[in-house]
């Protein structure tokens, strides 16, 4: 039997579709009454290739980018009604930090950009992509 939606994971980048990816994904909230989570993946880490750990001033220069990330992400929270409780930024690769989070939370949709950052030279930006091979709900792409 098809059944709605009650818990959706909206991925943001900040790239400019940022805003409209997010009124769809309320947009859906809203229809099925479900619950909706922001993420963000920061994807600088503070090692070296070698695996080395850096010097303090670039884990210092890794904490401020977290910081940063943070205030982005709860201000297009704000904007769509999303509390700051229900925001999550995490560090490390993409596509491996939202698919933990969307099986942590037990979220039976992502929500994504078609393509981001990475270029409108791609149909389906590399993201969304592999989100779609990797996860276990539905994922919608949002074209933008
Ligand atoms: P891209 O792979 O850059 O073409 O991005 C496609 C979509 O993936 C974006 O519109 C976002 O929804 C999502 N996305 C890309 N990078 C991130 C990131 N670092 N954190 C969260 N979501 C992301």
């Amino acid at each position: 039997m098809l059944t709605g939606y009650g818990r959706i994971l909206l991925c943001v980048d900040f790239s400019e579709e940022s805003d409209r990816v997010a009124a769809r994904a309320r947009d859906i909230a809203d229809r099925y009454g479900a619950g909706l989570r922001l993420i963000h993946v920061v994807e600088h880490l503070p090692v070296d290739t070698t695996g080395e750990f850096m010097a303090p001033q670039q884990i210092l220069a890794h904490e401020d980018m977290l910081e940063n990330a943070t205030e982005r992400l709860h201000r297009i929270a704000e904007r769509i009604g999303v509390p700051s409780a229900d925001c999550c930024v995490a560090a490390g690769y993409t596509k491996q930090e939202i698919l933990a989070h969307a099986k942590d939370i037990q979220c039976d949709l992502i929500v994504v950009g078609s393509h981001g950052r990475h270029g409108l030279a791609l149909l389906l930006g590399s993201t969304a992509n592999a989100l779609l091979h990797g996860a276990e709900c539905d994922v919608l792409a949002v074209r933008v």
